[in-house]
């Protein structure tokens, strides 16, 4: 089989050999930040096409300056040497692409961002979808989502995916496919690793990107389809709790989950079910 290559500090390199030391400072404290991108295989036209590619990686150099992570390269520098590391790994299947800058420096004692090396990996896995079922039945999670003034949510960090596997741990413990999140106010704000929509009165509503949440690119997408092609009424605003179980619709967005639908919340059908 072909070994897979990966990028890592400058280099392609085999797999075996896209490895950081036990001692990297994101390792122990949750120091870089990251992006998943797809890339899905045309069989009619025997090749992949990369969704918002650049973008990707406008939202990665965006969170690397949160964490004082300097790459040296522009979005379209990393975009370029992504497709480079695509068409070594090039097989007729969809595939996700995963960047991750991290601070690599071994880790005791310091927790001065600025005076840690930096490093940069890429690597491309094949990956179909994520999430088969035709709609999920989700729970409000009793994690409360990190905030713009403790992990920013809107930077793509690696620690505050630790929140992440709290709240998605707890709903699958609890017989459910997914968790809603709130912020420290109440309001619904993401999915486990999506951003929500909720449809009432045919009036489509998402949180704005000021509610702790991550500015999906999904979620953009999804915002031009609803207003510029669908021409349906669409509002940024907070989501209450409450709102969530009296929702006529409800989905969540986002590149692993693409478009899911969420038919029950807590137990409550959403719409007919
Ligand atoms: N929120 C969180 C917390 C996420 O991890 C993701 C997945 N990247 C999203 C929203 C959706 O963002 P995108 O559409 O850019 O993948």
């Amino acid at each position: 089989m072909k070994k897979r290559i990966m990028y890592l500090d400058g280099k392609f390199v085999t797999e075996e050999k896209a490895v950081v030391p036990v001692t990297a400072h994101a390792l122990h404290y949750g120091t870089g930040v990251f992006e998943g991108i797809r890339a899905y295989y045309s069989q009619k036209d025997k090749a992949l096409y990369v969704f918002r590619l650049e973008d990707h990686f406008k939202r990665f150099l965006d969170s690397c300056k949160i964490l004082c992570i300097d790459l040296g390269l522009s979005a379209e520098e990393l975009s370029q040497l992504t497709i480079e590391l695509i068409k070594k790994n090039f097989s007729e299947t969809d595939m996700y692409i995963r960047p991750l800058a991290f601070k690599s420096d071994p880790a005791v004692g310091n927790f001065n961002l600025k005076t840690l090396k930096d490093s940069l990996a890429i690597y491309t896995v094949a990956m179909g979808r994520m999430i088969e079922k035709n709609g999920i039945n989700a729970t409000i999670s009793s994690w409360t989502r990190v905030s713009d003034n403790s992990i920013p949510p809107r930077a793509k960090i690696t620690g505050a995916y630790a929140n992440t596997s709290l709240a998605k741990t707890e709903s699958i413990a609890g017989g459910y496919d997914e968790a809603l999140l709130m912020d420290n106010r109440g309001h619904v704000v993401e999915g486990s690793a999506e951003n929500v929509f909720l449809v009432k009165n045919g009036v489509v509503i998402t949180p704005p990107v000021s509610d702790d949440i991550l500015v999906g690119i999904t979620r953009d997408t999804m915002m031009r389809l609803i207003s510029d092609q669908l021409h349906l009424p669409l509002v940024e605003r907070s989501i209450d709790r409450s709102e969530v179980y009296q929702a006529d619709e409800l989905f969540l967005v986002g590149t692993g989950a693409e478009v899911t639908p969420v038919i029950k919340v807590d137990g409550r059908n959403i719409g007919d079910g």
